[in-house]
């Protein structure tokens, strides 16, 4: 029986950055979900299909078989190292578009559950606590105010040397919300038996430690 660890949430909530801290603290392995939608929606623009509903099945036929590849610290299609090309804005759009088709939700579960290992995993994602490992012992939602995520990822992008506008930033990222929100399957939500927790003034030190101190009570 391996114990997982769930941590879903909106978008630029730092559930990323708090669910791989958490990972390394216990030793666990971490699962980005939100980079497999990443990666799909990459391998369907590179295989030249528009993301949309006409295409769903042949979308879903590339998750089922994604040659993803983790090696170096670095995310590889193939011979293609992805790593920055699903980082953008434009991928994390593209990535909420691909996660509304059925289809493709359905064929990127075994490469989910493929993750868990002992002794244990961490999982950042919209449905891990709902949909993906339902039986979890323990669910997070992280959240934290629009204005905040948007100041975060603003703060981010500055950081690499990227320029950006704040309001276009925290229109986008509500946009994707409210599409993430009202999908048919899986729409982001917290489990019913899931801990919220709204790190808008908490750093990333203190919102680790209080997941921590739930999975240590
Ligand atoms: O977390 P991240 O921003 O990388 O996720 C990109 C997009 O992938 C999200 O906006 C969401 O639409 C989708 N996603 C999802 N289910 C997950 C993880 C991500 O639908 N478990």
């Amino acid at each position: 029986h391996i114990p997982v660890i769930c941590i879903d949430g909106p978008t630029a909530s730092g559930k990323g950055t708090v669910a791989a801290a958490v990972a390394q603290k216990l030793g666990y392995r971490f699962l980005d979900s939100g980079a497999m939608y990443r990666i799909t929606a990459h391998a369907a623009i590179r295989a030249g299909l528009a993301i949309d509903a006409a295409h769903e099945e042949q979308i879903a036929a590339l998750a089922r078989e994604l040659p993803v590849h983790f090696h170096g610290g670095r995310i590889w299609l193939d011979q293609d190292d992805v790593s920055d090309a699903i980082r953008t804005e434009e991928a994390g759009m593209n990535a909420s578009r691909v996660s509304a088709l059925p289809q493709v939700r359905t064929a990127l579960i075994d490469l989910q559950h493929s993750f868990q290992r002992l002794p244990g995993l961490v999982a950042d994602g919209r449905d891990m606590g709902t949909v993906i490992f339902p039986q979890a012992p323990l669910k997070v939602f992280l959240t934290a105010s629009a204005a905040c995520r948007a100041e975060r990822r603003y703060k981010q992008l500055i950081s690499k040397g990227i320029s950006a506008n704040i309001d276009t930033l925290r229109a986008d990222l509500e946009a994707r919300d409210a599409r993430d929100q009202s999908r048919a399957v899986a729409p982001l939500k917290p489990a019913e038996d899931a801990l919220v927790l709204d790190n808008s003034d908490l750093s990333i030190d203190e919102a680790v430690d209080r997941v921590i101190a739930w999975w240590q009570a």
